[in-house]
């Protein structure tokens, strides 16, 4: 649970993509979720996916660590109906072929390469963290590289303008000496259509000057409202009709409540939407309206 104590005077409050990310789309969002943990539980299904890609992001940390993953995916011949080891056996060998420099890097002594590489920048009275899934760095140029364990969304540019990319290079570029135009980010898809997908960002020095100052005004604002918030007022809601309110698990405690969320059963209508999936947690990016 994200504690505000102080948070406005003495404290730094660790901000991640995914906080950013929810903060822009509704404020009142955050709240419920990061200050008042109400999110309601993630449905089985979902809960499985975000398991299997945890499981993946593992084994190419292991990977990256010079560790034997083989071991780990051989299929038992009592248990031939290991789905999910063959899903993953599937990622990483289409992976292995897509993108073999990155799995088989040449050696020279120069590169530095780092899996969930971890690295925090104080903004105001923020700690803004990244983790990188990998982190390839030579004398000319850093590139962070990305998993998704899920296909790779039709909209580029919702991607570029998400959190991640823009956090994450912005983290980049003011903790380390290389300027924006030498830094990009890549994102590997591993399941579109059963072959993974790229999808490449450059960065440079506009963007970081543009990232730097939509992050001073959210976090300007986020500020006034943990303030207020002290005080006993509520964070603002996006305006009355927006489309993410029909999604929303929070619409009915929001008086947000819809006619399709209305014929819903009763229980939906207790104040937690258990049918709904609180994706604000989710610290992969993803595509939503
Ligand atoms: S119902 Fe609408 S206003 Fe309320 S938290 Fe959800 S998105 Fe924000």
């Amino acid at each position: 649970m994200m504690s505000i104590a102080n948070s406005t005077q003495s404290q730094l409050l660790r901000l991640s993509q995914g906080q950013l990310n929810l903060l822009q789309r509704c404020p009142r969002q955050f709240q419920h979720t990061y200050l008042e943990q109400l999110h309601a539980p993630q449905n089985p299904e979902n809960e499985e996916k975000l398991l299997q890609g945890s499981r993946f992001h593992l084994l190419m940390q292991q990977r990256e660590m010079g560790l034997k993953i083989g071991k780990f995916l051989e299929i038992d011949d009592d248990n031939d109906k290991d789905e999910n080891k063959l899903q993953l056996q599937s990622w990483m060998k289409a992976f292995a072929k897509a993108a073999p420099d990155i799995l088989t890097p040449t050696v020279d002594g120069e590169t530095f390469r780092e899996s969930e590489h971890y690295r925090t920048l104080q903004v105001q009275n923020y700690l803004l963290t990244a983790i990188y899934d990998l982190l390839i760095a030579d004398k000319q140029q850093a590139v962070i590289v990305d998993w998704k364990t899920y296909p790779k969304p039709e909209n580029k540019r919702k991607l570029q303008y998400n959190w991640q990319t823009r956090l994450y290079m912005y983290i980049l570029a003011a903790t380390s000496d290389y300027p924006p135009e030498n830094i990009s980010m890549t994102y590997w898809f591993v399941q579109s259509e059963n072959k993974p997908h790229i999808i490449k960002f450059n960065y440079n020095s506009l963007q970081h000057e543009q990232t730097e100052k939509k992050l001073h005004q959210h976090l300007k604002k986020l500020t006034k409202w943990l303030q207020a918030y002290q005080q006993g007022e509520q964070f603002a809601q996006v305006s009355e009709g927006s489309k993410i309110c029909q999604k929303c698990q929070y619409a009915y405690r929001c008086q947000r409540v819809f006619i399709a969320s209305e014929q819903k059963s009763s229980q939906d209508l207790l104040g937690v939407n258990t049918s709904l999936i609180n994706l604000a947690n989710i610290q992969e990016v993803t595509m939503e309206d």
